[in-house]
């Protein structure tokens, strides 16, 4: 259970003056990281309606099915309910409680399944994404989620040094992942959300899927993983050499990615532009005659949502601000042979200055 249930109540409160200064009735959440931020309270999607109501005239009521009222209870004490049981209509009851003026904003994932029955029963009005609301107020971590996302962070740190301490040639890219999820959960995440292994010419692919290619001497690996703690995510990249003997390819793209990856660092300020980091770390790869090898943003916020705002991406001329969280994750991918990501969570400081979160060595590691 994260923070405090004032805090939920005051991160309400801003979301309401949100909804009045843009003039937009009420924000409409199903199970997502928006009404895990506002209500305290974490649910898988179902074909059962959960939905958040927060209006603009301050009210916040969350609209549970009836079997799940007690969990939701349990999370958020202080927060009203409204339950519906297993014949009602909970879109009605929805409905019933929007009673301001102007559109509604819902949640960016809501299911087709909610929108559609919603937008039925509030006819006449606008549709909005909640992220016009909660982005703004998701972007800017307070002091409670810094340190979950430190904390989060570290866990992951500590996992990347006991996975190579075992030996990767003859191992399948399944078993060195099965391998670091375990290692993952024993120091201290909750959930591991991702595992990707990209073995030899496997690594040119950034979000390879994982497989069962053997691993063998000479394989370059990129190993970018990530997973949860109290709901907050972690996600780190670094890539290994199996055996001493690496060719100079490897090495200089190594070196180009780790340079690219300071100076995107560098460029993380406040008052920076995102699209401004971008290029930043990207210049360092394009001077270096490998600009085409680097086919992805140089990295996303990151928070309840393992990819959320802001999105250091050319053209996101969005100014970076204290509390902001956010990966820095160059690569270059040579097709048919190999790949080099390095990936740090990164966090800017009241200072103004970019604060590493991930703390694991960035050297290219020589593994057995
Ligand atoms: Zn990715
Ligand atoms: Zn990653
Ligand atoms: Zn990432």
């Amino acid at each position: 259970m994260p923070a405090e249930r004032l805090t939920y109540q005051s991160r309400c409160e801003r979301a309401s003056e949100a909804l009045r200064a843009r003039g937009i009735a009420a924000l409409l959440l199903s199970s997502s990281s928006d009404l895990a931020y506002l209500a305290g309270y974490r649910i898988h999607a179902s074909e059962r309606l959960t939905c958040l109501v927060v209006s603009a005239d301050g009210g916040a009521t969350l609209v549970v099915p009836e079997l799940e009222s007690p969990r939701a209870k349990a999370a958020a004490p202080d927060l009203t309910q409204r339950t519906w049981g297993e014949t009602e209509d909970p879109y009605a009851l929805v409905a019933s409680l929007v009673t301001a003026k102007g559109d509604v904003a819902v949640a960016d994932q809501m299911w087709s399944l909610f929108v559609l029955r919603l937008q039925a029963v509030l006819r006449g009005r606008g549709f909005q994404l909640a992220s016009v609301i909660t982005r703004g107020l998701r972007m800017r971590k307070d002091a409670y989620e810094r340190e979950a996302l430190r904390a989060v962070s570290a866990a992951a740190d500590r996992a990347f040094p006991r996975l190579l301490e075992h030996e990767f040639a003859g191992r399948t890219e399944r078993e060195i992942g099965a391998e670091l999820a375990e290692l993952l959960r024993d120091e201290g995440h909750d959930e591991v959300t991702f595992t990707i292994v990209g073995s030899g010419p496997n690594g040119a692919s950034p979000h390879h899927e994982i497989g069962d290619r053997r691993i063998a001497l000479g394989d370059t690996v990129v190993l970018d993983f990530g997973g949860t703690r109290e709901w907050y995510c972690s996600d780190i990249t670094r890539t290994v050499h199996v055996g001493a003997n690496v060719d100079d390819e490897v090495r200089r793209v190594h070196d180009i990615v780790l340079r690219s990856q300071e100076a995107g660092y560098a460029a993380a300020r406040t008052g920076a532009t995102a699209a401004s980091v971008d290029a930043a770390s990207r210049r360092v790869i394009d001077d270096a005659g490998y600009g085409e090898r680097f086919i992805h943003r140089t990295g996303h916020g990151i928070g309840l949502d393992g990819h959320e705002h802001p999105y250091l991406v050319r053209g996101n001329e969005e100014r970076l601000e204290p509390g902001m969280a956010f990966s820095i994750e160059p690569g270059i991918y040579i097709p048919g042979r190999f790949g080099v990501r390095i990936e740090d969570i990164a966090i800017l400081g009241d200072d103004g200055r970019a604060e590493p979160l991930n703390r694991a060595d960035h050297a290219l590691a020589i593994v057995r």
